[in-house]
């Protein structure tokens, strides 16, 4: 029995509410009012901080005076939230380029918090947050949480397998926090073997977490594993959020199916914490716009609801290190519907994930790369991991490791399925290895474009 749960619920985290307001709770009513305000609303919130963080960006970063200048871009004329699109996009070499320019000089640097990205894809991004923007992100993370019946008190596990997130410092405080508060049992899942997955079985068994937090493919091989081991008595969760990686439906249905529980896709990144959630109505995620403004572009051109384009953000809070028009190297797409969950917060798809995990054909047409290489891993005999890779239009290597049930069969299936979704000009050839290690991040990536598969869309 969670005995801690009862004390944290009704003891601490009302005394954490209580005490002056200034903790983790302190933005968590608006948070949970915004997700029901309606939509003009939002609109009109978002105008109002958009253009109070445009106007101190310009009169506190000396980048963005320098940037609006050279634009020609005027924050006190702003009068729509598509006025934005005049200033250029912000890419991660400008911040590496800028980023002593980009800190607002009329905040101590003390009194700024440092972060910075896993760098998955190049370098890690060094950057900072006002601390009060962080008090935003935390009430946006547990109104998210909560929609996947996640509290505070709560018992959850961290499925994660990105190091800096675990070796968080050991103060006495940080401790206290985390018995009563932010409660996770942590698993550590940067390299997963067999042997690793039985113990986190085991753990999870012993430790009954009311929700799973995971890296997608992490929580995807537990399941797996749990169905390929064939085991019947262990811990089922009452949910499970899935974020860091792309979501196949494929690992949808085998998570939903092992651990009886629905699945909670969620987008977030380090720079902005959570931009997006899935509700319980699981028909698209969320856009978390009282706090972020998020455009989808291409060629720095606006997509239709429903079209494919470059994720943008721009935080509509983190004051101490303006990210204005970031554009993260993600593909997504919003969504032109109301939810029947009844929460007003506009709506978007992820689709498939990082641009790079993209894979074009010949023709111009988009194939998830994390898709193919799930597909392959399950039909094709052999494959025991994937990754492909796309050199050029119509270059992809076929990295695989496999086993010895590994033959002509296989060959013969992976043919069939490039000309099944590359269509005959795609060219391949296959590359054996002996394992496809993780990224520094602690991610696997499913597949590697080399190219720009979005200049390559028809
Ligand atoms: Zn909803």
């Amino acid at each position: 029995m969670d005995l801690i749960r009862p004390i944290s619920r009704y003891l601490i985290i009302p005394l954490m509410r209580l005490k002056n307001r200034s903790t983790d709770y302190k933005y968590l009513d608006e948070a949970e009012r915004a997700q029901y305000m309606p939509p003009e609303a939002i609109t009109a919130l978002q105008l109002k901080r958009l253009k109070a963080m445009l106007s101190h960006a310009r009169a506190n970063c000396p980048y963005y005076a320098r940037k609006f200048a050279e634009a020609g871009f005027d924050p006190e004329q702003v009068t729509t939230l598509e006025d934005i699109r005049r200033v250029p996009i912000l890419t991660k070499a400008d911040i590496q380029q800028n980023r002593d320019d980009m800190l607002a000089t009329n905040i101590p640097r003390e009194e700024l918090v440092a972060n910075q990205t896993g760098g998955s894809t190049g370098a890690p991004l060094r950057f900072f947050m006002s601390e009060d923007s962080v008090y935003r992100r935390i009430a946006n993370t547990i109104r998210h949480d909560r929609w996947a019946g996640l509290e505070p008190y709560d018992k959850g596990a961290a499925i994660w397998g990105h190091r800096r997130d675990l070796n968080t410092p050991r103060s006495f405080m940080d401790k206290l926090r985390e018995t009563f508060f932010s409660r996770r049992v942590i698993l550590d899942t940067s390299h997963i073997t067999d042997a690793k997955l039985a113990e986190f079985v085991e753990r999870l068994n012993r430790e009954k977490p009311s929700t799973y937090v995971a890296y997608a493919n992490a929580v995807y091989l537990i399941a797996r594993y749990i169905h390929q081991a064939g085991l019947t008595d262990y811990h089922r969760p009452k949910s499970v959020v899935t974020s860091a990686e792309v979501l196949t439906d494929e690992q949808r249905e085998v998570i939903e199916e092992v651990f009886g529980c629905p699945v909670f896709n969620r987008y977030g990144c380090r720079e902005f914490s959570v931009i997006a959630s899935e509700c319980e109505a699981h028909s698209g995620l969320h856009i978390a716009a009282d706090t972020l403004y998020v455009e989808i572009v291409r060629d720095n051109q606006p997509c239709q609801p429903g079209e494919l384009g470059q994720i943008v953000v721009t935080d509509l809070h983190n004051v101490g290190m303006p990210f204005i028009r970031y554009r993260i190297e993600d593909m997504g797409m919003l969504l032109d519907q109301t939810c029947s969950c009844g929460r007003t917060l506009p709506m978007m798809d992820i689709v498939g994930g990082r641009v790079t995990d993209f894979l074009v054909t010949p023709e111009g047409s988009v194939v998830s790369g994390a898709a193919m290489t799930i597909y392959f891993i399950a039909r094709v005999p052999g494959i025991t991991q994937a990754q492909l890779v796309q050199t050029a239009v119509d270059r992809l290597t076929l990295r695989l490791a496999v086993d010895e049930a590994f033959g002509q069969e296989s060959k013969q299936m992976i043919e069939d399925s490039v000309r099944q979704f590359f269509g005959p000009d795609m060219h391949y050839e296959i590359e054996q290895v002996d394992s496809i290690p993780v990224e520094a991040s602690g991610k696997y990536r499913f597949s590697i474009s080399e190219i720009d598969p979005v200049a390559h869309l028809k």
